[in-house]
């Protein structure tokens, strides 16, 4: 590729709403351009990075024995009734009709279409396992898109979905998909983690994560690096954290006020009745502005929906992450007593959680419902009235495991996660198949998504600098770039760069030639932006001593090469 002959449009400055590097970068380097809140193009350069990604994930997922095929984008609302999503799913759900007022929703994911296909297709034992996947477009209404590719609206999901007679073989392809899984993400280049993890909306009972490590993420992780424990913070079942139960405190009743507001707040931010079990939250949520201060809410709730009391207030010593306050600061920030949070609370430190850091991106909740158990969780607006249970106060960096060694936290954004479904689409859509005995049987199932897009975007989080990304050699939108100084008036820099362009190509490498004859510094810019991994500069002045000077992204010099050496240098 040429430059002169491509599209490329740096820009100096990121939008005022990018809040995350991979945002700013991405649209700074020209790889999106935003058409709508969490709607992007992928423009050239990105798109390039995104189909290297797919390839990658693609071949291991054939690897692994997965068939691919391609479901629709616009899926039929009967479907999503009969597995009773249509309802559940609640807002994030986009419905729309046709010209017949007929009902249809984008695919978040394709579970239903999937089960359907395999009701139809599948009817005897001798076709299982069978695992079918696709790279589609998926949409989701976030409550708050942003930074980018990594909360869009519009986004792309490669996901698979297993059949298996039983769940035992189930068990089997899950196994294969999360090995699967630790190959794709090993081969993009990233340094991730894979956490036991909450099933959310897709259901199922059993997960794993995988997260790839960032500062930025969304996401909060721990594990025990003497063991191999490792789970989302959200998750319910983390084994060696299952807070104690407490008994349910009376505190709560006594300070109720029965004549409090309708707590309607809350049930509009949630998009549905508040549940019966929720009796108090406690949350906080990090500005949408950069300028706005951090707030936090204490919202105490009855089970009735009722609200005793609504209080914002701004707790200090949040800046670097999140704390637990304590009783003090509760009853000075908020003026009542910790008591109010719950019943697990009556004792000791209260559990709130709070990050003021703009770039950590998530709305923090913890909870107590009436059996004492606690709530806490991101994305709490989807996962509150089945929020997982946890006893933050466990949690601390460094903390002792009870199983032996210490807990760490580390930040994490999820760019894949893998399910054991068992039969909750399969049963509902009677997704059958004849046993050997001749017995209609209900097919096992599995679930494995991982975010194409989102992984573009978790890279650049993970790796860039203050001048732009650096991307990992697997999914960069070239490998290498020529950059020649004087392509257009020295014919012996012409003659080698054009050579060496024409070897790499032979070579199979990603490279580009920038024949733009743009002056050195803009040239240098423009590609330490982009993060094009490896960059060759072919110069009179190194040919004099027959040289090219070849840095590495991440290096701070570069190495004079000869020549004639330049090609396996750079392989
Ligand atoms: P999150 O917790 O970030 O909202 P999720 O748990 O809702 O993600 P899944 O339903 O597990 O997402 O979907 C599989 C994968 O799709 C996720 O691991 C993530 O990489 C990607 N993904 C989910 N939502 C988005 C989004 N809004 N934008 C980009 N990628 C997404
Ligand atoms: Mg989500
Ligand atoms: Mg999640
Ligand atoms: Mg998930």
């Amino acid at each position: 590729m040429h430059a002169s002959k491509y599209h490329i449009n740096t820009l100096k400055e990121a939008p005022s709403e990018a809040e995350v590097a991979s945002h700013q970068l991405m649209t700074r380097a020209g790889m999106i351009r935003k058409a709508a809140g969490g709607i992007y193009s992928y423009m050239p350069m990105g798109l390039k990075v995104l189909r290297k990604i797919e390839a990658i994930i693609r071949e291991e997922m054939n690897r692994a024995g997965a068939i691919e095929l391609l479901m629709p984008v616009v899926q039929p609302a009967e479907l999503w009734v009969e597995s009773g999503r249509f309802k559940e799913y609640g807002p994030e759900l986009l419905r729309i009709k046709d010209r017949h007022q007929r009902d249809f929703v984008l695919q978040p994911t394709s579970e239903e279409v999937i089960t359907d296909i395999a009701r139809n297709e599948i009817h005897s034992w001798r076709q299982l396992p069978v695992n079918f996947y696709h790279i589609q477009t998926k949409f989701r209404d976030e409550r708050r898109p942003r930074f980018g590719l990594m909360r869009g609206r519009e986004f792309i999901m490669k996901d698979a979905y297993s059949f298996d007679r039983d769940e035992e073989a189930a068990q089997l392809s899950y196994d294969r998909m999360y090995e699967a899984y630790m190959r794709i993400f090993t081969r993009l280049g990233l340094e991730f983690r894979a956490v036991a993890a909450d099933t959310g909306a897709i259901g199922g009972s059993r997960s794993h994560e995988f997260q790839v490590i960032a500062d930025t993420g969304e996401d909060l992780i721990v594990y025990n690096p003497e063991s191999d424990y490792a789970a989302n913070i959200e998750l319910a079942e983390a084994p060696c954290l299952i807070p104690e139960r407490a008994a349910p405190s009376e505190a709560l009743q006594k300070t109720a006020t029965p004549d409090a507001p309708k707590c309607e707040l809350v049930a509009e931010q949630l998009g549905r009745p508040l549940t019966d079990t929720v009796k108090s939250i406690v949350l906080a949520t990090d500005p949408v502005e950069k300028s706005e201060p951090v707030k936090i809410w204490l919202l105490l709730l009855r089970g009735d929906h009722e609200l005793n009391e609504i209080k914002t207030s701004k707790l200090p010593g949040f800046e670097n992450g999140y704390r637990f306050a304590t009783e003090e600061e509760i009853v000075e920030h908020f003026g009542c007593m910790p008591g109010y949070l719950g019943p697990l609370n009556t004792r000791k430190p209260v559990n709130v959680i709070a990050d003021t850091t703009v770039a950590n991106m998530s709305d923090f909740i913890c909870g107590a419902n009436e059996e004492g158990y606690h709530y806490t969780g991101m994305n709490w607006v989807r996962d509150l009235p089945e929020a997982p249970v946890f006893d933050l106060r466990n949690v601390v960096d460094g903390d002792p495991d009870p199983k032996g060694g210490s807990l760490r936290i580390q930040r994490g954004i999820e760019v894949g996660h893998v399910f054991f479904l068992g039969d909750k689409y399969s049963r509902a859509l009677n997704a059958t198949f004849l046993e050997t005995d001749g017995k209609p049987t209900i097919m096992q199932m599995g679930c494995y998504g991982i975010g194409v897009s989102r992984i573009a975007a978790a890279a650049i989080e993970q790796n860039h600098d203050s001048r732009g990304i650096i991307w990992p050699r697997a999914i960069a939108p070239f490998e290498v770039v020529i950059c020649p100084l004087g392509y257009h008036k020295s014919e012996t820099v012409r003659n080698i760069a054009d050579t060496l362009y024409a070897e790499l190509q032979a070579a199979g490498v990603d490279v580009m030639l920038d024949d733009r004859d743009t002056r050195p510094g803009i040239m240098f810019a423009d590609w330490e932006l982009i993060g094009v991994p490896l960059r060759v500069t072919v110069g009179e002045r190194g040919l004099k001593d027959g040289v090219v000077e070849i840095q590495p992204r991440r290096a701070s010099e570069a190495d004079r090469v000869a020549c004639d050496a330049a090609l396996n240098h750079v392989l």
